[in-house]
């Protein structure tokens, strides 16, 4: 029974996809189905939803089904970390996985690929950054925030400083990443950019339909470099803010497209370009 082959032994189109719920407003399949027919592959890639109480059973069955990867969003990319059979160091320290490979063998592979995605979309649009040059300020202490903490010390970051609304969160963070980490009060989120390098927008303020970021830019550089992980709209109004005092500004769309990169590199055989093309794609 072909449900009982390894999925080496399947030959069909290697298949991927997304796991999340709701995942209908997924733009990650939109992505992947471009690169895809850009360069030539055989291969699907779907939006998969799943329920949480499903989601354990969904992963078993996938790898039977000629899947050899996938995706993973909300509420999903904690629960992973526990059904996973490996997972990346990076993976644990941030708590969370955005990419799984299953193995021939059936196994679970989890990474994530968020601080990656995050880096590399600075290094593409901003490539004279250098993130060891003074203090990184972080907004927020969700799950995209822990994995750019980690990100940024990778980078060589020596001070880095971060508040959230909800303090305890940065406060665990602060107690699992060391002693280069900062807490800032919620209250005084200005006071964090003085002399910042690189500041971070993580939470979710600035989204479409959510209240802006908005706080005290007095102390913001011209030299800071400023990036904010929403990217609906792609100038959320708090890089225009920061556009407006001369800082340079990165939005947050290239994150989503360079983390996506690994996963498809592994489970389609090529590393794919992040350019315009694709950006307009995910735009679109
Ligand atoms: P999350 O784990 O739910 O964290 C949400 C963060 O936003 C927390 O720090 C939360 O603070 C803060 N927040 C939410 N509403 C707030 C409000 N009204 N006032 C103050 N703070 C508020 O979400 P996440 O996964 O970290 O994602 C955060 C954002 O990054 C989302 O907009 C997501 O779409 C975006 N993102 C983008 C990419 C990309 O590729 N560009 C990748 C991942 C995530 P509390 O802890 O106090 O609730």
């Amino acid at each position: 029974m072909t449900a009982d082959l390894p999925a080496s032994q399947i030959s069909h189109a290697p298949l991927a996809g997304v796991i999340g719920m709701p995942i209908a407003h997924s733009r990650s399949p939109r992505l992947h189905g471009h690169w895809l027919a850009h360069y030539g592959l055989a291969g699907h890639y779907v939006p998969i939803p799943v329920m949480p109480e499903h989601l354990a059973e969904v992963l078993r069955v996938l790898p039977r089904a000629g899947f050899v990867g996938a995706n993973v969003t909300i509420p999903h990319k904690e629960a992973v970390l526990t059904l996973a059979d490996t997972v990346t160091d990076r993976a644990a320290l941030i708590g969370a996985a955005n990419t799984l490979i299953f193995r021939p063998d059936g196994k679970i592979h989890a990474d994530n690929t968020d601080g990656y995605g995050f880096v590399a979309n600075l290094r593409q649009n901003a490539p004279d950054w250098q993130p060891s040059l003074g203090p990184a300020a972080v907004i927020g202490a969700g799950g995209a925030a822990r994995a750019v903490v980690a990100s940024l010390l990778d980078c060589g970051v020596r001070e880095l400083r971060i508040a959230n609304r909800t303090r305890l969160r940065a406060e665990q963070i602060k107690a699992e990443f060391g002693a280069r980490l900062v807490v800032y009060d919620w209250a005084h989120l200005g006071n964090m950019l003085e002399g910042a390098t690189t500041v971070v927008n993580a939470t979710s303020l600035g989204m479409q339909g959510k209240q802006p970021l908005r706080f005290p830019l007095d102390a913001l550089s011209p030299d800071a470099l400023v990036t904010d992980l929403v990217y609906t709209p792609l100038m959320t109004p708090f890089l225009n803010e920061a556009a407006a005092r001369g800082c340079r500004v990165v939005d947050g769309l290239g994150m989503l497209l360079h983390q996506a990169a690994p996963g498809f590199e592994r489970w389609f055989g090529q590393r794919p370009e992040v350019d315009d093309q694709a950006r307009q794609v995910v735009q679109g």
